[in-house]
C-alpha cells in the first residue's frame, strides 16, 4: 500500500441543544459535580474527543448498513466492508488494510471560549451549564430517593472546530470515501452526540464544511 495524499475535512460543530460527554471525576474533590463533562486538563475548557465523533459516526453508519451488532455493541470487524476499511478493523488476521480516517479532538472555537469566559465571570459558571433532572422511581411514580440529579452540559450554541484527515492510498476511490463521510455527518445531525440523546441532549449541526479547503454540502 502506497500513501498518495491526505484529504482534510474541516468545519464547525454547533450544539443545537445542550451536549453532554461525560468526563472523569477521579481528580475532583469530594462535593464537586457528580456528573462532570470532559474538559481539557490544562484550560478546563470543554472539548469533543475525536473518539466520540468516530465512535458515533461508525455506529450510525453500521446501523444504516445493517451491520451493527446490538448484542455485543462491538463494531463490525469483517475487515472487508467500506466501514471497516475507513474506520479500521480490530482484528489484524482479517484485514491487511490501514485505517483511513483520523478524527481530531474538536476544540472549542475562540468565539465560544469568549462567551463561556464571560458567563463564568458574570454567573460563576464553570464553562458549562448544570442541568437538574428529577429522577422518578417507576414503581412508586414518585421522585426517587436521590431526588434531583445534577448533570453538567455544554450549553446550546457552543461551537467547536471539527477536523478529520483521510488517508488516501493509490487505487483508493477518494470520492467514495468522502460520500461515506458526508453520509455519516448527516446521520450524526439527525441522531445525537454524547449521552441522554433521547431526552433532548446532544443535537448537533455541522456548518462551514470544507474538503481540502473547498466548500462541501452534506
Ligand atoms: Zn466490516
Amino acid at each position: 500500500m502506497k500513501l498518495k495524499e491526505y484529504g482534510i475535512v474541516k468545519g464547525i460543530v454547533r450544539c443545537e441543544t445542550g451536549l453532554r460527554i461525560g468526563g472523569s471525576k477521579d481528580s475532583l474533590e469530594i462535593g464537586a459535580m457528580d456528573n462532570p463533562i470532559i474538559r481539557h486538563p490544562v484550560t478546563g475548557l470543554p472539548y469533543i474527543p475525536g473518539s466520540s465523533l468516530k465512535g458515533k459516526m461508525r455506529s450510525l453508519l453500521e446501523i444504516k448498513a445493517g451491520s451493527f451488532q446490538k448484542d455485543t455493541g462491538r463494531p463490525c470487524n469483517c475487515g472487508r466492508c467500506d466501514i471497516c476499511i475507513l474506520f479500521g478493523c480490530g482484528d489484524p488476521n482479517k484485514s491487511d488494510q490501514m485505517t483511513r480516517l483520523i478524527f481530531r479532538d474538536a476544540m472549542i472555537t475562540e468565539d465560544s471560549e469568549t462567551k463561556l469566559r464571560d458567563a463564568q465571570g458574570e454567573k460563576g459558571l464553570n464553562f458549562a451549564e448544570i442541568k437538574y433532572e428529577n429522577w422518578i422511581d417507576r414503581n412508586t411514580g414518585k421522585a426517587g430517593r436521590s431526588g434531583l440529579r445534577a448533570q453538567e452540559r455544554v450549553p446550546e450554541g457552543t461551537t467547536f472546530n471539527f477536523e478529520m484527515s483521510i488517508r488516501i492510498f493509490e487505487n483508493d476511490n477518494s470520492e467514495k470515501f468522502l460520500n461515506k463521510i458526508k453520509e455519516g455527518l448527516n446521520l450524526m445531525q439527525q441522531d445525537y452526540l454524547g449521552s441522554s440523546g433521547s431526552r433532548g441532549y446532544g443535537k448537533i449541526k455541522f456548518v462551514n464544511l470544507t474538503y481540502n479547503d473547498k466548500e462541501i454540502a452534506i
